[in-house]
């Protein structure tokens, strides 16, 4: 993947990839990678949204990001995703994903307004004791030797938290702050862990340090998730040509090799439970 810091490129429109306009691609899946990958290929690439085709084994899109209203008990969710400023690539998508809701608007403009009109924060953000309130909340309670440990952790080396847990780099001091309960409760950590897993956390999330108390880092859609990010997305596509089948199962792949070159040349599906080859240069 082609990477580069500063705005530079962000604003830029990139060039037509040759031969695009002969080409086809086939997703494996209607989640939000595919959907997101399929927008590219139309945005960024210009590849016709007519050659693109989404196979998604269940009936609906959205994969885990998901949402239905059942008429007896209401919207079921499976959770909601913490969304925040640094999001780098979901908000370049979704700059171009028209809302829904809003006419005339993206779905990041009408996330950004109604941050903008309705900033969301968390004055109990967690509590203890069965509902009293946490002592000190604003307050992370690091002592010395806890920011002495979690400043360890950053500057380690990868190699050397191979098979490392938490609890082996951090003593009780460090699990009896609030930090740690605001942490663990964000990012789902328990103290045996991958220690390796919560370093690379605290690099990519260490500008929430300051807001861990109240949560008023978090960015958060209208409605949940499903119907604000997923609808637009497949809305979005379809309006574009790009053809969704559903109660399709990839089951495998085949691939050719020849001068160098993999080519994909068929995808054996199962259709609404019955076997189907597709057959064509991918
Ligand atoms: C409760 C919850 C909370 C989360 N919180 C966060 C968060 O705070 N921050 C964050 O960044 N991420 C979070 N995530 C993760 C994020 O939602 C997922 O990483 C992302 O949605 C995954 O998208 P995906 O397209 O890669 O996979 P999926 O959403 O799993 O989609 C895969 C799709 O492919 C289909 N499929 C699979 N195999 C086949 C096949 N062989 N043939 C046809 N179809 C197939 C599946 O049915 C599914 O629809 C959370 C996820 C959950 C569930």
């Amino acid at each position: 993947m082609y990477r580069t810091s500063g705005n530079f490129e962000a604003f830029a429109r990139p060039l037509k990839p040759e031969g695009i306009d002969g080409r086809r691609a086939y997703f494996v899946g209607a989640g939000l990678a595919s959907l997101s990958g399929a927008a590219f290929l139309i945005r960024d690439a210009q590849m016709p949204g007519s050659a693109i085709t989404i196979f998604e084994e269940l009936a609906l899109p959205g994969g885990s990001m998901d949402g239905i209203l059942d008429e007896h008990k209401g919207f079921i969710i499976r959770g909601g995703r913490e969304m925040e400023a640094h999001f780098e690539t979901l908000w370049d998508l979704f700059r171009s994903i028209p809302s829904l809701r809003t006419p005339d608007a993206s779905v990041l403009d009408e996330m950004y307004w109604l941050h903008k009109t309705d900033p969301a924060t968390n004055p109990r953000r967690a509590i203890h004791k069965r509902g009293e309130p946490i002592e000190q909340m604003p307050d992370l309670t690091l002592t010395p030797k806890a920011v002495e440990e979690l400043v360890a952790l950053a500057l380690m080396r990868e190699q050397d938290l191979d098979d490392k847990r938490i609890d082996e780099v951090f003593t009780e001091e460090f699990f009896a702050s609030n930090f740690w309960l605001y942490w663990a409760t964000m990012f789902a950590f328990e103290p045996w862990a991958s220690a390796l897993e919560m370093r690379r956390y605290i690099l990519r999330f260490v500008h929430h340090v300051s807001t861990l108390a109240d949560l008023s880092s978090l960015r958060f859609t209208y409605y949940n998730q499903y119907e604000s990010l997923i609808r637009p997305l497949v809305s979005y596509l379809e309006g574009h040509g790009v053809t969704f089948q559903y109660d399709t199962q990839v089951d495998d792949i085949l691939v050719t090799e020849a001068a160098g070159e993999k080519v994909a040349t068929t995808i054996n599906l199962t259709v609404s439970g019955q076997a189907r080859q597709n057959r064509r240069r991918a």
